[in-house]
């Protein structure tokens, strides 16, 4: 074990969430609640990085500002606010948003009014040193301080930079209504933060600890959002479903959001497979609305590097946990993460997760290579020994393996019959509509006389490792 001490893990620091509400927090900013002055409308541009949990939380910002009396704009060049609302799982995420800072500051040059945010994981990761990098930057806020915005942006005009980095407990923006564009599929968040400490991870340091939203409030948005036009809900949290609100479990909850009056489908991400519960794996196979569909972070096949990972998982734990699944219900389609070339993990631990993939068969994969982040468990305590070709060649190996299985499993859909919910015209063809099947599978097909929102029934002719192709039966 390597003893780091060039860059100190985050002790995450909190504060009494009933501080968090007040519309100034002195101890937060770098002037004081005095000089809150010219409250004026501004023009806000909001650019999300990262994952769907980012790209919901913009939408919670836009509600945010919006509530506020500021508007928001789908056209940069109307800005006069600029949010850059980030990602820091990657390292090159971080190097993405240096650049495109860099970028936007030639216009600050020119128009010294605009203000630029970064918000989000990599604000709280990076925290002052952005400042150092960027000192440009007028507000750097992580997620848990988005209520404060409005003051952010009153409090930047006398050109002081604006910090707002406090983790907050209980906050869970439950009051918030999201400003969501039009569509089929909204995305729900019923949960923040996460408690599992994965060792390679950054989010429990840059998003704070586990907290559900109740389920009445929960069933008041679904219901808003039917009125709203929305026909599929998924429902979002670092780890899903260790979803209980006190009184409700993520199984319950899952019942309790498919019997609302109009809603077509729900699905949620991401699982952990430590809280596959007998609650969950009942509303899945039980619930006509629940979708057949899952996505259950693998990481590794070898034991051993799942406990590095700390993971709180076995390989033999998660191979009997997918047959119970596919026991209860046949029809399920499993995707997955996989990490290679993770701290201390041999050809033989590689092999393992190579041939556990061989045996699961997923339908699909997000597929890495190990990258040390600063501030994770692991960059403190494990080695990054396994060398960068080794890596790439095991990437490679499991990539080909993957696009195999996707491919062979999606041909056995040639010749069945998918419902499908019509989500937009295809990207390649006017004339062709594209929609998810149940199981998530991208499918296209002739527009004949659907209209978006439908669910139709698509006789599947061709299929490729990613996508159906077929017509409405
Ligand atoms: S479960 Fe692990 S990988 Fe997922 S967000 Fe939490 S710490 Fe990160």
């Amino acid at each position: 074990m390597k003893q780091k001490s060039e860059f100190p893990i985050y002790k995450p620091e909190y504060q009494d969430h009933a501080d968090s509400r007040l519309i100034a927090q002195p101890s937060d900013m770098r002037m004081g609640a005095t000089k809150i002055k010219n409250r004026m409308a501004r023009k806000v541009f909001i650019e999300t990085y990262g994952c769907q949990m980012n790209a919901s939380d913009s939408e919670l910002m836009a509600g945010i500002l919006t509530q506020s009396g500021h508007q928001t704009v789908t056209d940069i060049e109307d800005a006069d606010v600029i949010l850059l609302n980030t990602c820091a799982i990657r390292e090159n995420a971080e190097t993405k948003v240096i650049n495109r800072l860099e970028h936007l500051n030639h216009r600050k040059r020119r128009e010294s009014n605009l203000v630029i945010g970064v918000c989000g994981c990599m604000a709280q990761h990076l925290r002052d040193k952005l400042l150092e990098a960027a000192p440009y930057v007028d507000i750097v806020m992580g997620p848990d301080a988005y209520r404060n915005l409005p003051m952010a942006l009153n409090a930047v005009v006398s050109g002081d930079p604006y910090l707002g980095l406090q983790l907050d407990k209980g906050e869970d923006y439950a009051d918030i209504s999201p400003i969501r564009k039009e569509g089929i599929r909204a995305w729900l968040t019923i949960q923040r933060g996460c408690d599992k400490m994965c060792t390679f991870c950054i989010v429990p340091f840059v998003r704070g600890r586990e907290r559900s939203i109740p389920l009445n409030i929960l069933k008041d948005d679904v219901e808003r959002l039917v009125d709203e036009g929305f026909k599929e809900i998924v429902l979002l949290g670092q780890t899903v479903n260790s979803y209980h609100d006190g009184k409700h479990d993520f199984g319950e909850l899952l019942w309790s959001i498919a019997e609302v009056e109009g809603i077509e489908r729900v699905r949620f991400t991401s699982p952990h497979p430590a809280d596959a519960t007998e609650s969950m794996i009942d509303a899945m196979e039980n619930s006509p609305k629940v979708c057949k569909q899952l996505h259950l972070p693998l990481q590794s096949g070898s034991t051993p590097v799942l406990e590095r990972m700390r993971r709180t998982y076995t390989a033999e734990e998660y191979r009997k946990l997918v047959q119970k699944l596919r026991e209860r219900i046949p029809q399920i389609a499993l995707s997955t993460d996989v990490i290679v070339g993770f701290c201390g993990e041999t050809e033989e631990d590689f092999d393992k997760t190579h041939t556990l993939m061989e045996e699961i068969r997923f339908d699909s994969a997000f597929m890495f290579k190990y990258s040390d982040r600063d501030g994770t468990l692991a960059n403190k305590m494990l080695d990054d020994d396994v060398p960068e070709p080794e890596k790439s060649r095991r990437l490679n190996e499991i990539i080909t393996l993957q696009e195999h299985i996707s491919a062979e499993i999606n041909q056995t859909k040639v010749g069945t019959t998918v419902p499908v919910l019509v989500e937009g015209n295809s990207r390649r063809d006017n004339e062709q509509y594209h929609g998810k099947s149940d199981t998530f599978k991208s499918t296209v097909f002739p527009k004949e006389n659907a209209q978006i929102g439908d669910i139709v029934n698509v006789e599947i002719h061709s299929a490729t490792a990613h996508t159906l192709i077929g017509q409405i039966s």
